[in-house]
């Protein structure tokens, strides 16, 4: 158990509140995450026991009246902090949303790349890999990858076979060559990703919808990015700049609805804890997801505007309400029993991911070196 280590920089500028930075080692001792908090408010601090590493530092920034209110519970930090094992280093800050609300945030850092992943692109005709969404004419849908589904791409125009019947397999680039490729990076697991949430999630006047790669869902427990769906295969995948890369190549997805980015960290394009019922209710059979297991009860992560990210069921027992557009509704669960606005995955959907995000995001949300 490391002493604590408690520090203080007051500074203050007129009626300019207080911010609170903090800083938690969880990832040397984890063991021991028994923070116990009672309310943070804007002039105290009241920690009541600390078991390992901790800074604290108080400053100043500029805010609205609405943030002398702020307050971060014990139950609150408890929530996050215990529930997320992986975290490499957890902090508070300052941060200004994409409704342009300047609030504290947590900063979340994760190791990349914490599961096994794959299988992706089949050798051959022969063999079966992971699974995409065909959006092309001959037999679309989500699928496994085999014979099929590259019989059709043929059928369509594309070729990603070769003579002898091996698939074209080649790293995810931009290549504008005569032939298309099942893509698949290489994995970089020395990489450190880090999320920006709300500590207070605050709702958007309308919810903002998760359409394309560059729309981030949010993150699993172990840190894992779950981003929107997965590119197109005949119009080739958006690009920062608003264009597209070349059509007809396919970023498979392993049989648990992720996949390697070309900088080498692993991501979801599905929630992976539903997907073996979202195989079976589309006749998927002969792929299926074994490096996660499936739970559909489970707190699977924090979306990006801070609600937490649920599996595809509510408490046993419980009466089902409906969810709104975005997959949503509020109410009690294990985590939190006194109730919070979360998402479930869907069992059936895809992608299984909520469609859009009812708060706002921070903005530069979500960084990797
Ligand atoms: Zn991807
Ligand atoms: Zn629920």
């Amino acid at each position: 158990m490391a002493a604590a280590s408690l520090y203080w920089c007051i500074y203050r500028r007129n009626w300019i509140s207080s911010y609170y930075f903090l800083s938690l080692d969880i990832f040397q001792h984890k063991a021991s995450t028994t923070l116990s908090f009672q309310n943070i408010s804007i002039k105290s601090i009241h920690v009541n026991s600390i078991f390992f590493g901790l800074f604290i530092l108080t400053s100043s920034f500029s805010t609205d009246a609405d943030n002398s209110s702020i307050a971060i519970s014990k139950h609150l930090l408890d929530s996050v902090i215990t529930r997320i094992p992986f975290v490499k280093q957890v902090l508070v800050i300052p941060c200004i949303l994409e409704n342009n609300l300047s609030t504290v945030c947590y900063q979340f850092s994760f190791n990349s790349n914490p599961i096994a992943d794959g299988p992706y692109c089949p050798k051959t005709l022969d063999n079966i890999g992971g699974l995409y969404n065909y959006d092309g004419i001959t037999n679309p849908g989500f699928q496994a990858l085999k014979r099929q589904f590259f019989e059709s791409m043929e059928n369509d125009g594309f070729d990603i076979v070769d003579d002898e019947g091996n698939i074209r397999i080649s790293l995810p680039k931009n290549t504008d060559s005569e032939f298309n490729y099942c893509f698949e990076a290489e994995r970089d697991d020395s990489l450190v990703i880090t999320y920006t949430i709300p500590v207070f999630p605050t709702d958007l006047a309308v919810p903002s919808p998760n359409n394309t790669v560059f729309d981030m869902v949010g993150f699993t427990l172990n840190g894992i990015p779950i981003e929107g769906p997965a590119p197109s295969v005949i119009n080739g995948a958006p690009l920062p700049d608003g264009g597209t890369g070349v059509a007809g190549n396919v970023p498979a997805i392993d049989p648990c609805g992720g996949h390697v980015d070309p900088s080498g960290y692993y991501h979801f394009h599905m929630q992976p804890e539903t997907i073996n019922h979202v195989l079976k209710k589309n006749n998927i059979y002969d792929v299926f997801c074994s490096n996660v297991s499936q739970d559909s009860y489970a707190l699977l992560g924090y979306a990006m505007d801070g609600y937490p990210l649920y599996a595809d069921k509510d408490l046993p027992g419980m009466t089902q309400t409906k969810y709104d557009q975005c997959n949503g509704h509020f109410g009690p669960t294990l985590e939190y029993p006194f109730g919070v606005y979360h998402y479930h995955a869907s069992n059936k959907a895809i992608p299984n991911t909520p469609p859009c995000l009812k708060g706002a995001s921070a903005k530069h949300s979500f960084s990797i070196e």
